[in-house]
């Protein structure tokens, strides 16, 4: 439920009303935007009679929220989350990134991919060390050595690291290396133990989609994280499993404008995972820019026929170079503010 203020509410009077709100057993999210203050009210508020509030002085009007998302709805917090990830690298509310970088992190080559996408323009550095794979018997990364790879590299071309955490017990090693983007993939979506444990920390999360994970259940995931504390979550559509076979997802566009309908967090779209095929990462990478996304997750290789996990939809760093500069156009064409036709 949440209550508009009025614009002549006084601080103490909306004080005040909080503090009624919070003797009854309700949390409260207070948003002061430019014209006007929005108490969002968590918890069961069947209890609550909204003609009663309505009744008083400083309400302007109340309505329920049919969304058991809170902290991550744009009705509570109109304006775009920017997320500070790190090395002066901000993602959201107009600040474009893309994120690349190989699938899996392997050794001495992860140098030369990170100095070929930061030349290309990439914001920040990807690299999987803990890899969530189907089979047992994949590669399933370098663990800690892999951590140490990706620090050096982000360190010595000042660039943020994103890599995937899988395990709650892992989150500390993650924070005494200094990871400056944690990926929840897409299987762990609903790991309701590790979203909590890393919404304990303030560390930026890039939380994937699920598998066959809708757009509400994304949103919940993001509210897990953020009722522990961690307001800085970044939306990732991947592509969902559809009965489509030819591709290994089915990129969802729809959902880059309804998660930025619904939430104020940033959305970022993968073409890789969400086609499975190098051949189809740039047309979809393109459409995503297009469709709104406030960035991009790519993978890229510098041998992809000799990579340890996700060759085949793995762009060379030519490739990478090629639909940078072709984002940037998109970006120009489509996304330029155009003032009052903006509609
Ligand atoms: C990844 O980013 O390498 C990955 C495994 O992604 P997802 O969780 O989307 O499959
Ligand atoms: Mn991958």
């Amino acid at each position: 439920m949440i209550a508009i203020v009025k614009e002549s509410a006084t601080p103490e009077q909306l004080d005040h009303f909080v503090s009624w709100i919070e003797d009854r057993g309700f949390r409260t999210n207070v948003s002061h935007g430019e014209n006007e203050t929005i108490v969002g009210i968590i918890g069961d508020t069947t209890r609550i009679d909204p003609f009663l509030l309505e009744s008083m002085d400083i309400i302007d009007q109340v309505r329920r929220v049919s969304e058991p998302f809170k902290k991550a709805n744009r009705k509570f917090h109109p304006a775009d989350t920017v997320v500070d990830c790190g090395h002066g690298v901000l993602l959201g509310g107009g600040n474009f990134q893309v994120i690349a970088g190989p699938c899996s992190v392997e050794g001495a080559n992860l140098m030369d991919i990170a100095r070929a996408v930061k030349s290309a323009g990439a914001g920040l550095l990807r690299g999987g060390a803990y890899k969530p794979r189907t089979s047992p018997y994949s590669y399933q990364g370098m663990g800690e050595r892999g951590l140490n790879l990706l620090m050096e590299a982000g360190g010595e071309l000042d660039l943020p690291v994103v890599t995937e955490v899988m395990d709650p017990r892992d989150v500390q090693l993650f924070l005494d290396k200094g990871i400056d983007v944690m990926q929840i993939g897409a299987r762990n979506s609903q790991n309701f133990p590790l979203l909590r444990e890393v919404g304990k920390t303030q560390v930026p999360i890039l939380l994937k989609r699920g598998i066959s994970g809708t757009i509400d259940e994304l949103l919940m995931a993001a509210e897990y994280v953020m009722s522990e504390g961690n307001p800085n979550v970044i939306l990732c559509e991947r592509g969902i499993r559809s009965f489509e076979t030819r591709t290994r997802n089915t990129f969802d566009m729809n959902a880059i404008p309804v998660l930025h309908r619904l939430s104020h967090l940033p959305v970022v779209g993968d073409p890789s995972h969400a086609t499975g095929h190098t051949r189809y990462v740039r047309p979809i990478a393109y459409a995503a820019c297009a469709a709104g996304a406030d960035g991009l997750e790519i993978e890229v290789h510098d041998q992809p026929s000799k990579a340890w996990s996700d060759g085949a939809q793995a762009l060379t760093p030519t490739q990478f170079r090629d639909a940078m500069r072709r984002i940037a156009l998109i970006r120009d064409a489509v996304c330029a503010d155009l003032g009052e036709g903006d509609e």
